[in-house]
């Protein structure tokens, strides 16, 4: 494992009662064709059967590999592409359904750069040591792989090589992940022409064919300058550099599928190397996990029946809805923001959508062809479906009921194009929450989730949708400025926070999150104030009096320990902190905690004229 929380703790308590549900639906093999307990019961016992996937090999992949190498022109080698997307190896671009940020009611089609193998670009060109060692490491795995998959030392040393080169050009055109947070940064409507002179190599016309999309839909390029240089690629490399980049990126893809020697060695360096993994999941569990990626709402539908009661969702709504008045208040109460501006802050939380638990209206996934014969087969079935699903959106208006989590996920999110906030079953349990605990427990765990989810509408990322979910400025310029030099203080106190020596923290990365934390916890305690007024106040435990069980739960389910290599990544790729910096960072900045806990003026959990407010 690279991480232990109590949080992460709760997840892995979700993947051992899935664990029940899947051997269950694998021990029985006789419910009928198109069944739930069908599909995840032979995809789940599919994946188990090591010795058929061993057996197997690699010749899963052969036909594919072979259909690369085929490839006479460049025509034929973006009809391959255009093949691999179909079944989710979205590389050199993805092209996805995606709300349209200015017509947030519709669907456009939005395509997004996703062709490195590496974390994100810093990794190729950055001049660091640890940079340097893992472009090493990097030409070893991808030598490796293609040596499993058949080549030989030559031909695999030359697949390295070529395809470290094409991604690092690649990486030099791709915005950082902390550019990639501003929402402007990725806007660039276009027509198809508008398209086709992006990128004139690349044979659009063909593309669209192949994915059933009218030439007149409404489109978005999330990185022009990216696209240019994968045009550029096209146009200018041999063929045999992309058949090399397409079988590598296909292997990538494939490997924890296939055989043991793929899957040790993807471990080897994604996991042990990149992230400090010390050793592989037991099969039952990457199983388990795979079977929630693929077939999430198949799952959870089986996993909620049997652990999320109503009167989890009951309670569950009536703590957002506290959560939620606790945002009104203190928009009111602001001293920084102008009357003008509140009103739209406010007009903005009141179209707030909430979604509980699990989705009202499941995926139809009756007609996924799934068997125990072969795990490869079970996993394409499934790509499958995830492509095909969502393409199908594209040129529609949105559908409000669809699911960004699968209901067993531990996690939750906040979409700004729809101003909903998302809790899956799967954080509804202790020490998150749980029905039977106290009141600052709960508001204490998830209450601040709760709180954190809703400031993400209007966090320095969130702040820049309107109700609607429209990418559109609602701020006066005097408050809206007064509320970037606020996320400025919070930016410059988390730049400070560092790994290791050296290595700190992006405060452009984390603001967000940060914001996030820092107004969830102020009002998710506002919440619990006001849910203490007029009862008899609740007892001490331990000693603690009930605003410190407050802080304490905070602290025990946030605050985690991972490995240094995954925070190395973390660090650079994550727009979240570390998990001792999300409990340390927002809590000293708030009196309420220096009040809790009588700490004195100057104590290290106590900011003072750098203390950070947002919300
Ligand atoms: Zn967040």
């Amino acid at each position: 494992m690279v991480r232990w929380s109590r949080r992460w703790r709760s997840g892995e308590t979700i993947k051992d009662d899935i664990k029940v549900i899947l051997d269950e639906a694998a021990q029985n093999t006789s419910s009928p064709k198109g069944t739930t307990g069908q599909l995840i019961g032979d995809y789940y016992g599919s994946c188990l059967d090591v010795a058929k996937v061993n057996a197997a090999g690699m010749k899963p992949l052969a036909p594919w590999l072979e259909e690369i190498d085929a490839a006479k022109d460049t025509a034929a080698l973006l009809r391959v592409m255009a093949r691999l997307h179909d079944i989710g190896v979205t590389v050199p671009f993805a092209l996805t359904g995606a709300q349209d940020p200015h017509e947030p009611t519709m669907i456009l089609a939005d395509i997004g750069a996703n062709g490195l193998s590496l974390p994100e670009r810093d990794y190729y060109l950055g001049s660091e040591a640890r940079f340097k060692e893992a472009r090493a490491k990097f030409l070893e795995h991808v030598t490796k792989m293609s040596k499993l998959a058949g080549a030989d030392d030559a031909g695999a040393a030359l697949a390295a090589k070529t395809v470290l080169d094409m991604e690092t050009h690649l990486a030099e055109a791709s915005l950082d992940p902390a550019s990639l947070r501003d929402p402007k940064a990725t806007d660039h409507k276009a027509s198809f022409a508008q398209l086709e002179a992006m990128a004139p190599h690349i044979r659009w016309s063909d593309y669209f064919e192949h994915m059933h999309l009218a030439k007149d839909v409404a489109l978005n390029v999330q990185e022009p300058r990216y696209l240019a240089e994968v045009d550029r690629q096209v146009q200018t490399l041999p063929l045999a550099d992309w058949k090399m980049y397409l079988q590598w990126q296909l292997l990538n893809a494939a490997a924890s599928y296939l055989s043991s020697n793929f899957v040790d060695e993807d471990f080897a360096f994604n996991g042990k190397y990149l992230n400090g993994a010390t050793e592989l999941k037991p099969r039952w569990k990457l199983c388990a996990e795979s079977t929630d990626n693929l077939f999430g709402e198949a799952l959870g539908k089986e996993y909620v029946e049997r652990h999320f009661p109503p009167e989890a969702k009951a309670k569950m709504k009536e703590l957002i809805q506290n959560i939620l008045a606790a945002m009104h208040d203190d928009i009111l109460s602001l001293p920084w923001m102008g009357e003008e501006t509140k009103k739209r802050a406010l007009a903005k939380l009141a179209t707030f959508n909430v979604k509980v638990g699990y989705p009202d209206k499941w995926k139809d996934y009756s007609n996924v062809a799934v068997t125990r014969d072969s795990y490869w087969d079970g996993v394409l079935a499934g790509r499958r479906f995830e492509v095909e699903d969502n393409l199908s959106t594209i040129g529609k208006p949105v559908d409000r009921g669809r699911w960004g989590m699968t209901p067993p996920t531990s996690n939750a999110y906040y979409t700004p194009l729809l101003n909903e906030i998302v809790f899956p079953a799967g954080i509804l349990v202790p020490p998150a929450f749980d029905v039977h605990a106290s009141d600052a427990m709960n508001y204490g765990a998830i209450g601040v989730v709760i709180g954190h989810e809703i400031s993400h509408g209007f966090d320095d990322e969130g702040a820049q949708y309107d109700e609607l979910g429209a990418l559109k400025n609602w701020w006066t310029d005097d408050d809206l400025k007064k509320f970037k030099d606020r996320g400025a203080c919070v930016a410059k106190q988390f730049d400070g926070y560092f790994i290791e020596p050296g290595l700190h923290h992006n405060g452009k990365l984390v603001l967000g999150e940060s914001i996030g934390d820092l107004g969830g916890a102020k009002l998710a305690f506002k919440a619990f104030q006001k849910s203490m007024e007029g009862k008899p106040r609740p007892a001490n435990v331990d000693g603690f009096t009930p605003e410190q069980q407050f802080f304490i739960a905070w602290g025990q389910w946030r605050g985690d320990a991972v490995r240094i290599e995954t925070q190395r990544v973390m660090v650079q790729s994550d727009p979240h902190p570390i998990g001792k910096f999300r409990v340390n960072g927002p809590l000293s900045n708030l009196p309420e905690f220096q009040k809790a806990f009588s700490c004195k003026a100057g104590s290290a959990m106590v900011r003072a004229e750098d203390r950070c407010e947002v919300w």
